[in-house]
């Protein structure tokens, strides 16, 4: 079964897939994959990307890999929902038409809620309204059409509330005042990490290698900065990477001088074996997924309850700091480093909540109830 000729088979049996599909419409040029992983949770969520993928396996296999990501996202997260991915095969640059996002919009109308889409890579908020206009199943929308608006804020106020979880288990304090922060990457999350950051007390060194971002940092916060090469070698007490995933790797981790590792970027860990490095090096390494998950949280907030409020997506958003506590505590209780902690934390509450599940809530035959 694992031979190249049952790809698609094989992934979905080793991680246990609920579906793949795969949406063409001539018309339009549509083509695009949806996985959904595990809905035991509840529908699947997960946004949709738009990538110039070389082959047919590579679409499916990112499409299969991000969902499984989003399965572990929202059930550490707390929420009732499954994980979930689109991907669209063409060049975001080149093949995007309105058209192109009602025909996907049309096929996840037929999905009937089962799965729940939203922005990604090489997507926009206005692909997310052309979708919008054929379909109910989108999270992620302006302020103007029902949705959130904007959410690295939400994203940036989880990755602090994670922080200080971790500085509570290095130093018996939450204080973030006076400690050093680098914080890599100046983007969505990274800009507002620092905003909030500096009204916190914290010392700033910023990196990016977009120096327009450094400027603009620069004429409103006290900051230091320093170069992207060097930025693994800046003394520091905490590093927030909120750029790019793989940053923790052979080379970075032997250079890094911090006690705690919290920042927003996805995959931050090269590979497990950097993850057990990191351990090794007496580095709090909180958990990428777990600490990320605040725009999530905050956007998907009025799928269980109608309309979004902002206060109360936040006070969910706040409950990362518990949630980061959680995984410190089961790392400590089984002796595994904290990715895998966080793992087994979600893993955890898909298992129970699906066990309650069995209970059946309505009367009837087998054959008409669920
Ligand atoms: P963004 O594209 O707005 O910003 C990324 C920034 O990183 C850019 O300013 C870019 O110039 C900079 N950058 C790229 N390579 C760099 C390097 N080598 N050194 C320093 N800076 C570099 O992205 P974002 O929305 O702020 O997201 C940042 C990270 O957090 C990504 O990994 C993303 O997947 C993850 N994330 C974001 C959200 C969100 O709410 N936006 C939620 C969860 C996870």
């Amino acid at each position: 079964m694992a031979d190249d000729n049952w790809k698609i088979t094989s992934y979905s049996r080793k991680y246990d897939f609920e579906n793949v599909i795969f949406c063409n419409d001539n018309a339009t040029g549509l083509k695009a994959v949806i996985a959904i992983h595990d809905t035991t949770l509840g529908p699947a969520a997960g946004g949709c990307r738009m990538w110039t993928y070389s082959t047919e396996w590579d679409a499916v296999e990112d499409a299969m890999r991000l969902a499984r990501g989003m399965t572990y996202k929202y059930a550490a997260a707390g929420l009732n929902l499954g994980g979930g991915k689109t991907v669209i095969i063409g060049d975001p640059k080149r093949d995007k038409s309105e058209s192109l996002f009602r025909a996907l919009g049309r096929f996840l109308e037929r999905l009937g809620g089962i799965y729940l889409t939203g922005e990604d890579v090489g997507t926009t908020l206005r692909d997310m309204e052309y979708i919008a206009n054929e379909t109910r199943y989108v999270i992620t929308l302006p302020k103007s059409f029902g949705g959130a608006g904007p959410i690295g804020g939400a994203t940036a106020y989880g990755v602090i509330q994670g922080m200080q979880a971790a500085v509570m288990k290095d130093r018996k304090t939450e204080s973030l005042e006076g400690l050093t922060v680098v914080v890599q990457g100046l983007g969505a999350v990274g800009y507002e990490v620092v905003k909030q950051l500096n009204s916190m007390g914290a010392k700033l060194v910023v990196s990016d290698i977009d120096k327009e971002k450094v400027n603009a940092i620069q004429e409103k916060f006290h900051v230091d900065v320093v170069s992207p090469l060097e930025v693994y070698d800046s003394p520091m007490d905490i590093f927030s990477p909120c750029a790019l995933g793989g940053i923790l790797n052979q080379d970075t981790i032997k250079r890094l001088k911090c006690s705690i590792v919290a920042g927003s970027a996805n995959n931050q860990l090269k590979t497990e074996e950097d993850g057990y490095a990191v351990e090794r090096k007496g580095i709090i390494y909180v958990p990428d997924f777990v600490l990320n998950a605040g725009g999530t949280i905050y956007d998907t907030d009025r799928i269980f309850h109608g309309s979004h409020e902002h206060e109360r997506a936040m006070e969910k958003v706040g409950r990362i700091k518990e949630t980061v506590k959680k995984v410190f505590e089961l790392s400590e209780a089984e002796k595994i480093p904290t990715f895998l902690a966080a793992d087994r934390l979600a893993e955890k509450r898909i298992l129970e909540v699906g066990n309650a599940k069995k209970i059946r809530t309505q009367a009837g035959s087998t054959l008409l109830s669920t």
